[in-house]
């Protein structure tokens, strides 16, 4: 089995428990107007251009490497090592090992694996063949939006020792309006996540305007009850990465 990944980052410690191997997952459903990784929005392989490009045109030259055919683009001439793929196939069984060879070191510094996008649970089949592989063996969390099917929700989530959700508005208007998509299955998750028993937090980004009004931070506050919540500030940095991928933010800070 096969999962597209966009990025793997090692040593991160913001994203779950000690030091951590984070797996991002290429694909979301739903358009946060606040996404700080537009790299991890399509389901598909893309170009990634960074703000370094000096817009030579070296790269549009023709190139007989295999791997550049389908992007028009040569990937290996750039001077300023300015263009990627963000999308690169794994098999578990790769991905797997590549993980726990580094289990020791993780587990030494208390952390493991989290699973991370995009939103990983778009992959549910890879993430659970995956998590079968680590499981016992390393410890394993999900940062997910929680917009899945109720039962990739769960078969995935039952595998992880820790999870992190968002929880990012109440309203089910504005979640449409500021995520594309509807909160009803979210919600529907969270409540079974607050069942289940497995360790989580869920989680609020703080968006100016958005999310961290009164009302909306009164409304998250009382459906988590005594569970762990926290807020995670805004990324002042979100627009930074969209002209990469052909992309416009269009998010502004209230004035
Ligand atoms: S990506 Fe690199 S090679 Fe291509 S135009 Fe930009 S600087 Fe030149
Ligand atoms: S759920 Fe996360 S990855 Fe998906 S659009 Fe929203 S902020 Fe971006």
């Amino acid at each position: 089995m096969q999962g597209l990944v966009f990025d793997i980052k090692e040593f991160s410690l913001h994203d779950g428990p000690g030091i951590r191997t984070t797996v991002f997952l290429k694909g979301c459903p739903l358009r946060c107007v606040w996404c700080h990784n537009p790299e991890g929005l399509s389901p598909r392989a893309e170009l990634f251009v960074s703000s370094t490009c000096k817009q030579c045109g070296l790269c549009y030259r023709g190139c007989e490497h295999e791997d550049c055919r389908p992007y028009g683009r040569c990937l290996h001439i750039c001077p300023q090592n300015a263009l990627r793929v963000a999308g690169q196939v794994w098999e578990v069984d790769a991905l797997a090992d590549r993980l726990l060879a580094q289990a020791e070191m993780l587990r030494e510094g208390e952390g493991g694996v989290t699973l991370s996008g995009g939103e990983p649970l778009l992959q549910a089949d890879f993430c659970a063949a995956l998590l079968e592989r680590l499981r016992g063996r390393i410890h394993c969390a999900i940062e997910t939006s929680g917009y899945a099917d109720a039962a990739d929700f769960r078969r995935v989530v039952e595998q992880c020792d820790f999870v992190m959700m968002d929880l990012k508005l109440m309203d089910a208007a504005l979640h449409r309006r500021y995520t594309g998509v509807d909160n009803a299955r979210i919600l529907d998750n969270a409540v079974w996540l607050k069942a289940s028993g497995i360790p989580h937090v869920f989680r609020t980004p703080l968006i100016p305007g958005i999310t961290d009004t009164e009302h909306n931070l009164a409304a998250v506050r009382a459906f988590v009850g005594d569970d762990a919540w926290e807020t995670l500030p805004y990324n002042a940095l979100a627009g930074a990465k969209y002209a990469g991928v052909g992309r416009t933010f269009e998010y502004h800070l209230p004035t």
